[in-house]
């Protein structure tokens, strides 16, 4: 059961061969039994899973089940959760339970989904690697001395090691792709807007979203659907009908059953800035999806090398207007001493961020301070808007865009740990969809010299979900790489 795939548990649940109460304690044992090698979560709510187990089971009994009733799932730390302990992997809200539900985490309690617990991140998903959690590093379950990518790297490592079939994640400038990558699992962001921010804390509002993780594009599917839609508690949320990203995949197997898809290879991806191995298996994926019947063109994203700095000077400017609010009155850490109140703001948040969210706080406030915003915030707006321009020009020619997810495969715990210039240089592919708000997708597609998992990355046009996911499936029912797994979900 625990490989099983979203469509296999439906089946095992609807024909009584499974219980959820059943389901959910095989994936909780697996968290009792193997997390400590991996600190995926930081909280596991047994009662609280088993409870809405319950619940499942009931509704499956009365014959009232969706496709998610009674599925276990685990949400990154960065939703906000109802009574149960909610950090963004940060000290700061080490003591903040929430009282309310994050919209997603409604939809998906509402659908039946059983959710055994928060996963590690990195701190307010800030990072690469996750390793600036407060909560520790979590560790690749390829190889344990290999950091699961970042900041949503507690999801991928669950789903991966089979700790949970699903998992939810946010995308800020790769958080759910590079960690996908990272750990050989399918990941998807979709347009910004696609679904709601309510109840996620917020990093950089004009770049953060939801997205999921599964072992295969069909499962991601299955959650997408799940968690899109419009809210109007978001203001950035879209108001346009639901879809059904599942039942996009349903199309019957043909021999070239993506022939007239035209994908495009931007030069700029290819020419540079990735290790030779992830290259092999890049282009090996890339043939594999000719042999389909897609057809490949080469296009152009002229301005994508201005993608790193022009994230790190918006992400960080948002993300100090943002974390302004964790102030010691409110909610979660206050210094225990202090003098006034200036002292109490001063030695709360010096004591309750860490030092990547400090580094951040302080380039945001020094780009938005008068007469740097000209010239640091305003321009990295111009530089936004010519990346995203290029998409478009490129999505002329192309429906959906290829290339790598990331320079390489997983790095070491440590390695980056004291260059922070160098882990921004490894969201090089990914940042540039983030700040045109288009959707991505990373898939496995082979691995590296080092046996670490290498993902490739589809880019669609504005609300093009249905259309990366129907791409991906079809490679997934002609390859394997998606149902590899690592040794400690053997
Ligand atoms: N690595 C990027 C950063 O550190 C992206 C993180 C994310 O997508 N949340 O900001």
């Amino acid at each position: 059961m625990i490989h099983a795939s979203l469509p296999e548990l439906r089946r095992a649940l609807d024909a009584r061969q499974i219980s959820s109460v059943e389901l959910a304690t095989l994936f909780l044992d697996r968290i009792d039994a193997l997390d400590s090698r991996l600190n995926a979560f930081i909280t596991v709510d047994r009662d609280g899973a088993l409870a809405a187990a319950r619940a499942a089971d009931a509704r499956i009994a009365a014959g009232r089940a969706g496709a998610l009733t009674g599925i276990p799932l685990a949400h990154k730390d960065v939703f906000c959760t109802e009574g149960v302990l909610t950090t963004c992997g940060s000290k700061m809200l080490s003591n903040f339970v929430s009282p309310y539900d994050a919209h997603i985490v409604g939809l998906l309690k509402a659908a039946g989904a059983v959710s055994l617990g928060k996963t590690n991140m990195d701190e307010f998903a800030m990072g690469s690697s996750n390793e600036s959690s407060f909560y520790g590093a979590v560790k690749n379950p390829w190889n344990p001395e290999r950091v699961p990518g970042g900041s949503s790297g507690g999801s991928a490592a669950a789903v991966a090691a089979r700790l949970a079939p699903i998992a939810t994640g946010t995308d800020t400038g790769g958080s759910v792709r590079q960690p996908a990558a990272f750990c050989g699992i399918t990941g998807i962001k979709p347009t910004y807007g696609v679904v709601s921010r309510y109840g996620m804390i917020a990093y950089a509002s004009s770049l953060d979203q939801g997205g999921a993780f599964g072992a295969s594009a069909e499962d991601c599917a299955l959650l997408l659907s799940a968690m899109a839609g419009f809210d109007a508690r978001d203001s950035t949320s879209l108001e346009r009908p639901a879809e059904d990203y599942a039942a996009a995949l349903a199309a019957p197997a043909a021999a070239r059953p993506l022939e007239g898809l035209r994908i495009g290879l931007p030069r700029e991806f290819f020419a540079e800035g990735m290790a030779e191995d992830v290259r092999t298996a890049v282009d090996a994926a890339i043939e594999q999806y000719r042999a389909l019947g897609a057809s490949t063109v080469e296009v152009s994203l002229p301005n994508a090398r201005l993608a790193i700095p022009a994230y790190y000077v918006i992400a960080p400017a948002e993300c100090s207007s943002n974390l302004s609010r964790f102030d010691g009155v409110r909610y979660g850490h206050r210094a225990a001493e202090y003098g006034d109140l200036a002292d109490m703001y001063g030695k709360t948040r010096a004591e309750g961020f860490g030092a990547e969210v400090k580094r951040r706080i302080l380039v945001g406030t020094y780009v938005l301070s008068h007469g740097y915003y000209d010239a640091y915030y305003l321009q990295a707006q111009r530089l936004r808007r010519l990346i995203a321009q290029d998409f478009q020009a490129a999505l002329q020619h192309c429906d959906i865009i290829a290339g790598p997810t990331t320079p390489t495969t997983a790095w070491a715990l440590g390695q980056m740990a004291d260059d922070p210039v160098q882990m921004y240089l490894s969201d090089i592919f990914t940042l540039a969809v983030n700040l045109a708000g288009l959707p991505g997708l990373s898939q496995p597609c082979g691995f590296g010299s080092d046996g670490l998992p290498v993902g490739l990355q589809l880019i669609g046009d504005y609300f093009g979900e249905a259309r990366l996911l129907n791409a991906a499936h079809r490679f997934q029912q002609v390859t394997d790489w998606h149902a590899r797994r690592p040794a400690i979900a053997a």
